[in-house]
């Protein structure tokens, strides 16, 4: 009889391939996992119970067929599990980085809640897309018949491209506006190289052009180019054009020089430590923590990404004030561990209340207590009077969460409907608007959201995309 090849929870205990040190890492911006052996791989591949029914496949955005691209990389078929795991997933090496898995797939391992842990199916899921990067699997589109319609999408962020790369590959002509100078949005811009380093996005971005996708950069819908430019130029137009407008601080002194916005300070570093571009406000130190007391607000992704972003730019100090306690932050338990190991120092239960200086020298920080849950159920926090107390700040940065811009105003299209929120109104699935021909994908429908999203929505607008221009070309025909 032929041996099992999975089930070996019980036998193997999980691994996560190696972490660098922290004095090591925090020297600089490259990822801090290695990859997998090819060895450890299937080791732990073969871990997976197989289950009947996978929850780690149905807690997946992508309903990614986890169970079977394990089985196949344990026996070793890694080009046939490279196959199955990029049919269901545009991007599963990214994935594979910076998914927070504790949340999704393998948050919902059985093995762990029979005391075993979770297979590695992030690590595993890098793996294989990372092998088939090397062994030159992974193709450029190249559709079997040429389509006479073009598709134009706007933000070539992961949402934009996922929606690009299925649209190419059915032959569609396809042409992607960005206002920045590179493709990837905020796995470019936003992540920092040690979760993502930038020439797996970049090799993406080859990837897609490559296949015939058209680029225009630099170009700002609403400003460079109007939108109902772009409708006119295309049969069919999906935005993608993510979140940007910062939640800000209020209270006295909130508008003092050296209180800056995260989404600028990371775009910032990435642009200088991962590309080597020449920023000014970096160089003139507004945007660089180097040698300063560094205060971070917010206990979100993004506020572990700047705090972690600051000790690699050699910051004296890096405090994170968030006005709730460790087990009810939103950022990933994972990324504050790793914060912590690398020098970061946590003031839970503290919200700023002032600042002092301009440009800034303090935060006058009020300590919270949780008190009773507000309508979420979730537990609001109260200041404890008389707690306050001064933490010195050479640069405070705002890590309080993303909305969308006024995009119906900014680009004079007022039947562009949208929510409460400001996120574009979009049926759910297909992506549609209330404007005909246009359509809406990732954090500008959702708000901020995950990457897994933003692809998982990009490759379903892309279908309904597909299928209206099919029906469109039946009635023409008619
Ligand atoms: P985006 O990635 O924001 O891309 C939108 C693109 O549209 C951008 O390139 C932008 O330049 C372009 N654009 C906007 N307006 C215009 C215009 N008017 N004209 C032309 N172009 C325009 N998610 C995870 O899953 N894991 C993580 O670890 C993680 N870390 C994060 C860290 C940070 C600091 C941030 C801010 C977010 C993080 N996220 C993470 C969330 C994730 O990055 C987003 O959910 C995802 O990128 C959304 O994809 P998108 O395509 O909708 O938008
Ligand atoms: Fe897990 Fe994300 Fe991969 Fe899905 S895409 S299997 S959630 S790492
Ligand atoms: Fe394998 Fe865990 Fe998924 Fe079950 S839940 S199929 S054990 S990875």
């Amino acid at each position: 009889m032929a041996k099992q090849p999975m089930l070996k929870f019980v036998k193997i205990s999980r691994d996560m391939p190696e972490k660098r040190g922290a004095e090591t890492r925090k020297e600089d911006f490259d990822e801090i996992y290695a990859e997998f052996a090819s060895a450890k791989a299937e080791e732990q591949a073969s871990r997976c119970s197989q289950c009947g029914v996978p929850y780690c496949q149905s807690h997946c955005p992508l309903h990614n067929n986890i169970p079977d691209w394990l089985n196949l990389t344990a026996t070793g078929r890694l080009e046939e599990a490279y196959a199955v795991s990029q049919a269901t997933n545009t991007f599963p090496e990214i994935c594979g980085r910076i998914c927070p898995q504790d949340r999704l797939c393998e948050g919902n391992c059985v093995i762990e809640q029979s005391g075993h842990g979770t297979v590695t199916i992030g690590s595993v899921e890098k793996y294989i897309t990372d092998t088939a990067w090397e062994k030159g699997w992974v193709k450029p589109a190249s559709p079997a018949v040429e389509r006479s319609e073009s598709v134009g999408i706007i933000g070539a962020g992961p949402g934009g491209l996922a929606a690009a790369d299925m649209l190419r590959r059915a032959g569609v002509q396809v042409t992607v506006y960005d206002r920045y100078d590179r493709g990837g949005g905020l796995l470019t811009y936003g992540i920092p190289g040690f979760k993502l380093e930038k020439e797996i996005v970049m090799r993406r971005m080859k990837q897609l052009e490559d296949g015939g996708v058209r680029f225009v950069m630099n170009c700002t819908v609403g400003e460079d180019m109007s939108f109902e430019e772009i409708r006119n130029q295309h049969d069919a137009v999906i935005v993608a054009t993510g979140v940007y407008k910062s939640r800000d601080l209020t209270g006295p002194g909130a508008g003092a020089k050296g209180i800056v916005k995260a989404i600028d300070y990371l775009t910032a570093s990435n642009r200088v430590a991962n590309f080597g571009d020449t920023v000014p406000e970096y160089d003139s130190g507004e945007l660089n923590a180097n040698g300063k007391n560094v205060v971070v607000i917010g206990g979100g992704d993004t506020a572990m990404d700047c705090v972690r972003t600051a000790i690699r730019q050699g910051a004296t100090s890096v405090k994170c004030l968030y006005r709730r306690d460790r087990a009810n932050m939103p950022g990933s338990q994972r990324e504050t561990q790793n914060a912590e190991e690398e020098g970061v120092q946590f003031e839970w239960l503290t919200a700023p209340k002032s600042f002092k200086g301009d440009p800034v020298s303090a935060v006058v920080v009020d300590r919270m207590r949780l008190g009773l849950p507000d309508a979420s159920g979730r537990q609001s926090p109260e200041i404890i009077d008389g707690s306050e107390y001064d933490e010195p700040a050479d640069i405070v940065i705002k890590a309080l969460g993303f909305e969308a811009e006024e995009l119906p105003t900014l680009w004079g299209a007022p039947e562009l409907e949208v929510t409460r929120w400001g996120t574009i109104r979009a049926e759910f699935t297909s992506g549609r608007t209330a404007l005909p021909g246009v359509y809406a994908v990732g954090d500008i429908v959702r708000g901020a959201s995950l990457v897994v999203w933003a692809i998982r929505d990009g490759r379903d607008c892309a279908e309904h995309v597909l299928q209206d221009l099919d029906k469109q070309a039946v009635i023409a025909a008619e």
